[in-house]
């Protein structure tokens, strides 16, 4: 019998009416002769809610119980689910990360799947059941405490799952029909991707495209897993996620992703001698703050700044750990501009193709944006610029590389 992993996001089972009407998708899967294994997301807004409860309680709640409180929603999600299932004749059984075997290091709040025992999600399958999982949650090896896998993470627990499973597909069921060349919300051209490749969603997810979290595709792209996005709206076809060498059409560029989540930190007048990046950056780490973007300037009289941008939800975190440290290295201070946002432009055919960059920064210079920052990958190019000109850049760059919906079949890209 084929498997199937099917992910439901928070806005799919957002209320009671949606719940049902995802429980009818799923019988659906079930009836058509797939052992189904479901995913689901807390409903609606959930996770934001119970993460404001606690910071109206404390500005330190403890990071154990934070993630106590916020697999909950999920919880909720599952058993409402099962309970819609077995009201349409369904035999379901729902489990937690922890019943699942979703095992986990012991990082609270972005914890990393180490390892899936599956076994009780494999035997409820062999009897017959629909089977339900918490997403974004699991359990620690090492402290068995429960733990949560970071925002967005149920994409992580579904492909996760779908490769301990050997699933021939894991669908993603969200409230838009794919992968898009932008966000439609600031591009009213923008069109769906049929197919995107690890390496390109990889790019895309961790430059801010919310439809994915960084780690799923990781997941995917490690264990060779089929992704397939698409709306629980609809029974259309949505954006498949798979190896380079399934893509059919051959476009230069993908995308444009952009994040107004980050912060920049400058560290100014950083004594020029060896080491001292390995002392900034080795702490970071050790806080567990993911740094992005670094950029080291030309130094001056034995002096330079190091920028980087991070998180802004690790900014508190960050500077904490900082400033001890830069009266200690004896450099001259610490500057955080927040109004950031960052513009990514994605597609593995740059790898082949010159002149992206040149193309990219043309048509930012047209617009009037101004380029703070720059940092690439083989298939990515990234841009800093202000917050309030995130949206004339992202329109800006989607216009230069003719990927809309109307422009693709006259010019092509
Ligand atoms: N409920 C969690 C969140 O809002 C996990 C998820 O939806 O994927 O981040
Ligand atoms: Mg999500």
């Amino acid at each position: 019998m084929p498997i199937v992993v099917q992910k439901y996001g928070g806005t799919s089972v957002g209320d009671v009416d949606r719940m049902k009407r995802v429980a009818d998708r799923v019988a659906r899967s079930h009836r058509g002769g797939n052992q189904t294994v479901v995913v689901v997301s807390a409903m609606g807004k959930t996770t934001d809610d119970l993460v404001s409860m606690a910071a109206r309680i404390s500005d330190h709640p403890p990071e154990r119980e934070l993630d106590i409180l916020l697999t909950s929603g999920e919880r909720i999600s599952m058993s409402l689910l099962a309970i819609a299932l077995a009201e349409r004749g369904v035999p379901a059984k729902s489990f937690t990360g922890s019943q699942a075997g979703i095992i986990t290091d012991a990082v609270h709040g972005k914890a990393r799947i180490v390892d899936i025992t599956p076994g009780r999600v494999q035997g409820a399958l062999e009897e017959g059941n629909v089977v339900i999982v918490a997403g974004f949650q699991g359990v620690s090896q090492d402290t068995k405490d429960i733990t949560t896998l970071g925002r967005g993470g149920s994409d992580t627990t579904a492909v996760a799952l779908a490769a301990a499973l050997g699933a021939d597909v894991c669908e993603i069921y969200t409230d838009v029909d794919g992968v898009f060349t932008a966000d439609p919300r600031i591009v009213s051209n923008a069109r769906k991707l049929d197919f995107v490749s690890y390496e390109e969603m990889l790019e895309m997810s961790a430059q801010g495209a919310g439809v994915l979290q960084v780690r799923s595709v990781e997941f995917g792209r490690n264990h060779g897993v089929r992704i397939h996005v698409r709306s629980s709206f609809s029974y259309t076809d949505g954006t498949w996620v798979g190896p380079q060498e399934d893509k059919m059409e051959d476009a230069i560029i993908s995308g444009v992703a952009h994040d107004t989540s980050e912060a920049k930190v400058t560290v100014q007048g950083v004594p020029d001698t060896p080491g001292v990046a390995a002392r900034l950056f080795g702490a970071l780490g050790e806080t567990n703050v993911n740094i992005d973007m670094i950029v080291q300037n030309v130094s001056l009289d034995g002096r330079t700044d190091i920028s980087f941008t991070l998180p802004r939800g690790d900014q508190a975190k960050a500077l904490a750990m900082l400033e001890p440290l830069v009266t200690e290295i004896g450099a001259e201070g610490i500057h955080v501009d927040d109004d950031i946002a960052k513009v990514s432009l994605v597609g593995a055919g740059m790898k082949t193709h010159p002149g992206v960059a040149a193309r990219m920064f043309g048509a930012l210079s047209a617009a009037g944006v101004n380029i703070e920052m720059i940092s690439t990958s083989t298939i990515r190019v990234s841009v800093v610029v202000s917050k309030t000109q995130v949206e004339q850049a992202v329109l800006a760059v989607h216009d230069a590389f003719n990927l809309g919906e109307d422009q693709v079949l006259e010019e092509g890209n």
